[in-house]
């Protein structure tokens, strides 16, 4: 089942503003009943795909970009800068980008209790792929194998040369911005540097979007996290493992886009519901 190989995704924009608080929201017997729900069909699976988008960051104070507050529905002139072509050929641009990373990323990002919920879903050997819209590195820093994460829309971890393909770590290229480089070019060819997420106009790189889908073909159940389930082709994993069986298990804090697919949609706060869904799964007989 082909899905588009373009996405849409932002990279060079500013992320610097720290996560909103997401209010909490009010838990109700309704809720209850669909938390019980979808812990019962998670305890029975076997072959876990994860499909997770910011919403599951917002807690480690990284702003999503769709959500309410988030960074492209309060400036949507933001989401232009985030294309791959204005990144290319304006040198401003870049200046910026790479400005407001050395302020985003001077704090250190720690996973939180939503990233460490999947983490146990692995120990308990029922978690079979993790893909996520993130760049973040969370997921990886709360301890996956990481051959077991696809991380579809690439890391703002890593540096990517454009002309070269060469690849250096975020850190190294931040500290020659520190030290006065206001767009630094690739120290093998002179290329332009970026970081190694996919941009707007950017195609996914085809061996994630393939781990993905075959993911997509085998699980027996996705439980999508913290995703608007608006971006294709990740949203599209969703129907295509339905397709063949699946269940759906949405968890987010706003209704998603294919929330009429799921067998479940649990609304709530993130950090909250995931690990009392995921305890409450390891309890099922
Ligand atoms: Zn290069």
């Amino acid at each position: 089942m082909a899905i588009d190989a373009t996405c849409e995704v932002a990279s060079g924009v500013d992320l610097g503003d720290r996560g909103r608080d997401t209010a909490p929201v009010p838990r109700t017997s309704e809720g209850d009943e669909a938390l019980a729900r979808a812990a019962a069909l998670l305890g029975r699976a076997r072959r876990v795909l994860a499909l997770t988008g910011a919403g599951i960051s917002t807690e480690s104070g990284i702003r999503d970009f769709r959500g309410p507050g988030g960074l492209w529905t309060m400036d949507p002139s933001a989401e232009r800068l985030a294309t791959i072509d204005v990144y290319l050929s304006e040198p401003d641009v870049r200046r910026r980008a790479w400005q407001n990373r050395l302020t985003s990323q001077a704090v250190e990002r720690q996973p939180n209790r939503g990233h460490r919920a999947l983490v146990e879903l692995e120990r308990r050997g029922v978690l079979d792929t993790l893909v996520t819209q993130n760049v973040d590195g969370l997921h990886l820093a709360a301890g996956h194998e990481p051959q077991r994460v696809v991380e579809i829309h690439g890391t703002d971890r890593d540096v990517m040369c454009m002309a070269c393909g060469a690849r250096r770590p975020m850190a190294e290229v931040l500290g020659r911005v520190r030290q006065g480089e206001q767009d630094p070019a690739c120290s093998e060819c002179g290329g332009i540097l970026k970081a190694a997420t996919v941009s707007f106009g950017q195609s996914l790189f085809p061996e994630d979007l393939a781990r993905a889908e075959e993911a997509a073909l085998r699980c027996d159940l996705v439980l999508a996290v913290g995703t608007t389930l608006a971006v294709y082709p990740a949203a599209g994993l969703v129907p295509l493992a339905r397709r063949q069986g699946a269940g759906v298990v949405i968890v987010n804090g706003e209704p998603t886009e294919l929330d009429a697919l799921a067998d479940v949609v649990v609304r709530g706060r993130i950090g909250e519901v995931l690990p009392a869904m995921v305890a409450a799964a390891g309890e099922a007989p």
